[in-house]
């Protein structure tokens, strides 16, 4: 590879893997396997160090990834905290211990122990209580989720015994037991909300919540399994864990000194079979060096310790005839081929799809109609097909043909050169690209708007909705009149519709599907910029100065812009009144003049934004509900006793939604040029609400079809 092809892939290794990591780490509801996502940072790492040149020092491949949300205190960890080098082969444990051993020179023992697959948490003990529990964070500062932690069964708010230092700090995992996971998905599917992909995405969503009483009810357990060197004063890892055992930690029994390479390939070996048997999550074995003094002397790189590694297990698999193949086209004209499978039982699920991915894929898989296939599951949530058992096919099977065509409009697929797809060119006609670009556009990550993929393909086979802008256009006496809607839910839909021109200019930037410009991205380029206007006036090198933004994204946002259609389309959604600019307007409303207001739950935003909000609008934060009380301001899981005291007192109760009403401008008070807007006129008027408002549920995630990243090809339009 040369010079500018490693910068290009080197771009969109990262572009990828910040994605990726921002979905695992942040939403929990990673897309990719683990295993895919280490190959893709082995290559980055690879191409970084053939050219030095192109590493930078915000690479994923040496920062960890970063679980900080907005919503939390942050603190800084007294010592980092790293990830561990990870491998997935023997050999490379094995040059480990060979490494250490030429390193140390002398004898000394490894701890090997399981690797617990939820998500980090470190926690200080102040005179032998807890004082402060903190995520990983970006290693160098944690969020503080004390409150949560202290709702979680095991970990206990004192010590017992003696011998505890002072102050200090243990680290481990939290994690979801199997049997709370099933739960929690079995009440997230009767109230139509969208499923964890794993525990362990389901443990790290729970630690975040904002409401300590519900972390409580999720089931949590804690696994402590590390005392940073110099907090006390033991010899070996070993004895410091053993101590804090005593002292009432929640230490991780599953371990064992071993004092060669053999002995750990045991360890590894009998693990591979027995963790299977467990209540909860483990995803492979982690070796350190025993002596502390010895893991000083090894010290870290920066990303993970010297003195350990990880031997992570592979995604379980399966094997299963498939029967038959389907060819989807997704929001990109992307063409991907999925198998449809003899359901089979994988990691905890029945399983009766996976992706092929691309041709590619199936050739390298030598794939045969009926074949048997290998299935695996690993973080992701659609399974993926990794190989096929040739001794089981059919005499006479034939090679699947990949259509020429596409599956749903019939147009001529075309392949770019370098690309792995099949796309289907048609974008403004191809009626999948059409409904893919509306269902992006309105999920929570996006605009939020209330509508499922049942309703946006009855508004687009009825020629309602082609566009986004279509969709402020619609007014809730058409919507009556269309099968299977009532009033309620025409209300609710126009409701979310009108809320929606609220959500801040990074989120409208996301929602308008640019290629490549995935959440992240897009919070950068608007934070950046500032405005629509800006970001479509930018040539192609200051596009560039957004950190991020390399060849691959800057080339995207000017082709998309380069696009009649799409600029026609961001004008409508501008008249619409989205919000086009990241400036936050002064609120001047006086909606709340003369009320008191008392807040309970969680909200879309922070309880401390809320407040802030009611007083920008002329309210007062009162702290407890009386009969001067004017609404009670309900969020999600109020207070019980600030409800029942409400209806007691005959206190009207709202919700966010409702509150927003409250202080949405009045569509007398919406701007001149609002109420003049060309035809066809919106139906809720324009102009921005009075402070930016929701952002996506803490630990809600959306369908793969929401981000901009994993497929790669040119830019989409409307
Ligand atoms: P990791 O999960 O591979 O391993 C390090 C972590 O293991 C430690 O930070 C610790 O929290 C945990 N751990 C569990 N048991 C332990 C024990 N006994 N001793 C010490 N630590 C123990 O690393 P990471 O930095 O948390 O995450 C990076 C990994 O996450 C990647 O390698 C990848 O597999 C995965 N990831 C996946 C995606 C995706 O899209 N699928 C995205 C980002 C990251």
């Amino acid at each position: 590879m040369d010079y500018s092809e490693a910068k290009h892939r080197i771009e969109e290794l990262k572009a990828v893997l910040l994605e990726n990591s921002r979905k695992y780490y942040v939403e929990n509801a990673p897309t990719m396997s683990d295993y895919e996502y280490d190959s893709l940072m082995r290559e980055l790492e690879a191409l970084e160090t053939q050219f030095p040149e192109l590493a930078t020092e915000d690479s994923p491949a040496r920062r960890v990834g970063s679980d900080l949300e907005s919503g939390f205190r942050k603190y800084p960890h007294k010592y980092p905290m790293l990830s561990l080098g990870n491998t997935y082969s023997i050999d490379e444990v094995e040059e480990f211990a060979e490494r250490v051993t030429k390193t140390l020179d002398r004898p000394f023992t490894y701890s090997v122990e399981l690797k617990y697959d939820g998500t980090a948490i470190c926690l200080t003990y102040r005179n032998g209580v807890l004082f402060r529990a903190l995520t990983r964070g970006d290693g160098v500062k944690g969020d503080d989720v004390t409150a949560n932690a202290r709702r979680i069964a095991n970990i206990p708010h004192s010590l017992k015994g003696t011998g505890w230092p002072e102050e200090f700090e243990i680290r481990g995992e939290i994690l979801m037991p199997y049997e709370s996971f099933d739960r929690l998905n079995e009440e997230r599917e009767l109230a139509e909300e969208p499923l964890f992909a794993n525990p362990r995405n389901a443990a790290s969503g729970s630690l975040k919540l904002q409401n300590p009483e519900e972390v409580g009810k999720r089931g949590l357990f804690c696994v402590l399994y590390h005392i940073p060197v110099g907090q006390v004063q033991y010899p070996t890892h070993n004895e410091a864990l053993n101590a804090a055992a005593e002292w009432g930690l929640p230490v991780g029994d599953k371990r064992q000194i071993c004092s060669s390479i053999e002995e750990i390939e045991a360890f590894i070996g009998k693990w591979d079979t027995e963790r299977k048997t467990l209540p909860y999550a483990t995803d492979g074995i982690v070796i350190k060096v025993n002596e502390l003094a010895y893991q000083a002397e090894l010290g870290y790189t920066a990303k993970s310790p010297r003195w350990a590694v990880a031997y992570k297990y592979k995604a379980e698999q399966a094997c299963t005839p498939v029967l038959s193949i389907d060819y989807q086209v997704g929001r990109t004209g992307a063409v991907t081929p999925v198998a449809n499978l003899e359901p089979v039982f994988l990691s905890g699920t029945m399983v009766k799809r996976a992706t092929l991915v691309n041709e590619d894929q199936i050739r390298a898989l030598d794939l045969h109609e009926g074949d048997w296939v290998y299935v695996e599951k690993g973080g992701e949530i659609i399974p993926k097909i990794t190989g096929v058992e040739e001794s089981k096919r059919e005499p006479g099977a034939k090679v699947p043909v990949f259509p020429a065509v596409c599956p749903d409009c019939g147009t001529p697929l075309v392949r770019v050169e370098g690309e792995a797809k099949w796309f289907c060119p048609n974008r403004k006609g191809c009626p999948t690209q059409i409904k893919g670009r509306l269902e992006h556009f309105v999920t929570r990550k996006a605009m939020n708007i209330l509508c499922g993929e049942a309703t946006i393909e009855q508004l687009y086979s009825l020629g309602l909705a082609r566009v986004p802008s279509d969709l402020y256009r619609l007014r809730e006496m058409d919507l009556v009149r269309l099968e299977g809607w009532k009033e309620k839910s025409a209300s609710r839909f126009t409701q979310s519709v009108k809320e929606s021109l609220a959500v801040p200019f990074e989120r409208v930037l996301f929602a308008i599907g640019i290629r490549f410009v995935g959440e992240t991205t897009a919070r950068d380029i608007a934070r950046h910029f500032g405005s629509i206007d800006a970001v479509m006036a930018a040539t192609r090198e200051e596009l560039l100065e957004v950190p991020e933004v390399g060849d691959v994204i800057a080339d995207s946002i000017i082709a998309f812009f380069a696009d009649k259609d799409n600029i026609r389309e961001v004008n409508a959604l501008k008249e619409a009144g989205l919000r086009m600019s990241a400036e936050v307007k002064e609120a001047t409303s006086s909606a709340l003049e003369g009320k008191t207001i008392v807040i309970s739950g969680t909200f879309s935003i922070s309880r401390d934004e809320m407040k802030a909000l009611i007083e920008a609008n002329g309210g007062k934060n009162g702290s407890s509900v009386s009969s001067k009380t004017s609404y009670l301001l309900a969020g999600e899981k109020p207070g019980p006793e600030k409800v029942k005291r409400a209806q007691d007192l005959g206190v009207e109760i709202i919700d966010e939604a409702t509150f927003m009403v409250l202080i949405a401008p009045s569509e007398e008070a919406l701007s001149p040029e609002s109420s003049a807007a060309p035809t066809p006129p919106t139906a809720f008027g324009s102009g921005p609400l009075p402070l930016t408002r929701p952002r996506v549920a803490r630990d809600s995630r959306d369908s793969a079809s929401s981000d901009g990243v994993d497929s790669l090809f040119e830019p989409t339009l409307f």
